[in-house]
């Protein structure tokens, strides 16, 4: 088994205008050194392989609930604030190297983007990927309190809050379907080329830029040129083609 061991360098800092929903750098900087949780090796910070099956091949549930997302069409579950996430939705996930998580269905896709990025000389790593809806409810309560620190009610907090972090049920994360990507090092490359490369290339794997900036009246999320979501690649084909967004899209059919 190949492994690498990489360290994150001080460069992840996230400038406050990028701080913006569902963005979290906790993952990045909890990375440490290569821990294998389950019996693959995703290492989606530095590429690598998936590793024989010898390895402690323990599979992560997700700890809430059943997920029962093995309906056809699963890629194309719409969530947004209007469509919170089905009660009892279970997850399997892929737990890659940096501390992050996807659901196991869309790490084959997810290793191949990164790998054919890397080939091209984009630095790409997740900083974001799954999360709890507790893990979302802790990001929407910090949220909450930085804008009470700053002065505001506890009211108009929470709603200043809520345009910036989905409310917990209604985060794409929680399905595990989606990551937050950034650049590997701040010093090699900016995100914004990495992003630039996904934004061209992600449809080939299966993946949607999620929230576009011209689609924010619809999606009710501003610009996230780091939110990819995967919804299959016949789909991300047409959307990208199309220029729309997941809710034009699933109106359409
Ligand atoms: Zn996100």
């Amino acid at each position: 088994m190949r492994k690498k061991f990489f360290i994150v360098t001080a460069a992840l800092l996230m400038i406050g205008s990028y701080a913006a929903d569902n963005f979290d750098m906790a993952g990045i900087l909890s990375y440490a050194s290569g821990i294998v949780r389950i019996g693959v090796s995703p290492e989606l910070l530095v590429g690598v392989d998936k590793a024989p099956d010898d390895t402690d091949a323990e599979e992560t549930e997700a700890a809430s609930g059943i997920v029962n997302s093995s309906e056809d069409g699963w890629e194309l579950l719409l969530v947004n604030r209007q469509h919170p996430i089905p009660e009892n939705y279970e997850v399997k996930l892929t737990q890659l190297q940096n501390d992050q998580a996807v659901d196991e269905r869309i790490y084959p896709a997810l290793q191949e983007m990164f790998d054919d990025a890397r080939a091209e000389g984009i630095l790409p790593t997740i900083s974001s990927s799954y999360r709890t809806a507790e893990k979302q409810q802790e990001l929407m309560d910090e949220k909450i309190a930085e804008y009470q620190a700053s002065g505001y009610d506890y009211e108009t907090a929470k709603q200043l809050a809520e345009e910036w972090v989905a409310i917990p049920g209604t985060s794409e994360h929680q399905m595990g379907l989606s990551v937050d990507i950034t650049t590997a090092d701040w010093n090699q490359q900016d995100a914004s080329v990495v992003w630039d490369w996904m934004m061209r290339n992600s449809y080939k794997y299966g993946f949607i830029q999620r929230y576009p900036e011209n689609k924010t009246d619809i999606t009710g999320i501003i610009n996230e040129p780091w939110h990819y979501r995967y919804v299959g690649r016949e789909a991300a084909q047409e959307i990208y083609e199309q220029g729309i967004c997941l809710e034009e899209y699933l109106e359409s059919k």
